[in-house]
């Protein structure tokens, strides 16, 4: 477990307890789960991981653990526009762009410091105290684009 997952943990825990639900091991087995994925997932991909080793538990406890996650400010949803909504973690990754084919439905992450400066150069110059950033730039993948040979 890495330091930033113990204080994931902890973050979590913290916000259960003020949601005044109870500890539960289903929840815990879940976010352990999520927390060790990379890049994005959504509910159903998740679901498929959970219930290979706990077919007990359902799509339903799966999905509200999911939101508890992102309430607690550990996730984001991102939103490819291909009608999936997915989640990805938010502790220790940098602001970022994503690239996104609408053909194959693949998708990469760009982490440059430029786009964060930029946005908050735009934002500063019309006082705007911006919240959340999204950047996602859809378009055709090197496989899928207009120079590449369809068979
Ligand atoms: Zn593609
Ligand atoms: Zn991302």
């Amino acid at each position: 477990m890495t330091n930033d997952t113990v204080k994931e943990l902890e973050i979590f825990d913290r916000h259960i307890s003020k949601k005044g639900l109870k500890h539960s091991q289903k929840r815990d087995y879940i976010i352990t789960v999520f927390l060790s994925t990379t890049r994005h997932v959504s509910v159903d991909d998740l679901f498929q991981i959970v219930r290979k080793k706990h077919p007990e538990i359902g799509a339903t406890t799966v999905y509200r653990t999911l939101k508890l996650i992102v309430s607690s400010g550990l996730a984001e949803e991102v939103d490819f526009d291909d009608g999936v909504k997915r989640f990805e973690r938010k502790m220790g990754r940098e602001y970022h762009a994503h690239f996104i084919c609408t053909d194959c439905g693949y998708h990469f992450e760009v982490f440059d410091k430029n786009i964060k400066r930029l946005s908050h150069k735009l934002s500063e110059a019309s006082g705007f105290h911006p919240k959340k950033h999204r950047l996602e730039i859809f378009g055709l993948c090197k496989k899928c684009g207009p120079s590449s040979p369809k068979p």
